[in-house]
């Protein structure tokens, strides 16, 4: 598979410019990040041997025949970046988060000449939290999602945390069951209570420098509560991840969200 890679400057970008150059399967052959065009991935990400030289344009991935996209980037930029993906027939693997419903629904109606998967999350440990969480969520009646991330992250909550929230809320609903009411009579603080998602889970978000990506779900039922936590303590915990969706997504057709099916759970 021919790689490119977009937001390849940033904190993620570079650690999968890292992971595909170190894959045998794959071959990065190009980059785009537009304020840091003209740097070369040798330096900039460290990687020995790479000729890449990070560019502005679209026409980087053009002439160097990308196969497949990886973006890294930021909601608006992703939005462009896939919407040009599905136009020229490049292969997309997502991790930026900030999404909204209608950005999901028109990326799906865009990849029909080739596919799409977007993760909120490509760690392991973080897949199987979604997972735990959402076949616990219908045993419960009060249930809170903690998440925890860098001081730099610019969206909240996380696009785990949202996707957690659904995912337990869709469970619920097909279990027909609802969380206890809330009873809080007064927030001194506005948003002391956190966010409200999908069938009412809560869900708080801390902002931490020296943390990566963490999250809490707590669950409580009378006489006792389950915390499921994942912790992501450094960004090679998503690359395992990232490499396989670039080498499968040629077989799995269409808009695929979240990595389940790529880990056949
Ligand atoms: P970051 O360090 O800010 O990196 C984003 C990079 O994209 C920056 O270098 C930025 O350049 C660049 N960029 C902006 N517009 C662009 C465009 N149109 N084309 C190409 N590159 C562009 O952010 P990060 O921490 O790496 O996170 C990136 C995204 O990944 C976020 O949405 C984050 O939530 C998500 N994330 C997902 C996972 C997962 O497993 N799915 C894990 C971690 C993070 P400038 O700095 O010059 O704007």
């Amino acid at each position: 598979m021919r790689v490119g890679v977009f937001g390849a400057a940033g904190r993620m970008g570079s650690e999968v410019c890292r992971a595909v150059s170190a894959d045998p399967g794959l071959t990065l052959v190009a980059a785009i990040d537009p304020f840091h065009a003209g740097e070369a991935l040798s330096e900039s990400a460290a990687i020995t041997g790479s000729d890449v030289v990070i560019a502005a344009s679209y026409d980087a991935f053009l002439a160097a025949d990308v196969q497949v996209a990886i973006d890294f980037t930021h909601a608006e930029a992703a939005h462009a970046n896939l919407l040009w993906c599905a136009a020229n027939g490049v292969h997309a693997v997502v991790g930026t988060t900030g999404f909204t419903a209608a950005q999901i629904d028109e990326f799906r109606a865009a990849f029909t000449k080739s596919n799409c998967l977007i993760a909120p999350n490509f760690a392991i440990g973080a897949v199987l939290m979604m997972r735990f969480a959402e076949m616990a969520a219908p045993f419960f009646e009060t249930a809170e999602i903690i998440e925890f991330h860098h001081d730099k992250k610019i969206d909240a909550p996380s696009g785990t945390a949202t996707a957690t929230a659904q995912r337990m809320a869709d469970r619920m609903i097909e279990a027909n069951r609802k969380l206890a009411d809330d009873p809080t009579q007064k927030e001194v603080y506005a948003g002391a209570r956190g966010g409200l998602g999908p069938a009412d889970i809560r869900v708080h978000a801390v902002r931490m420098r020296g943390m990566v990506a963490h999250q809490e779900v707590i669950l409580g039922t009378t006489g006792q509560t389950l915390v499921i936590r994942h912790d992501t303590t450094d960004r090679t915990s998503f690359m395992p991840g990232v490499v396989l969706a670039a080498k499968r997504i040629a077989q799995v057709p269409g808009l695929v969200f979240g990595l389940d099916p790529y880990l056949d759970l």
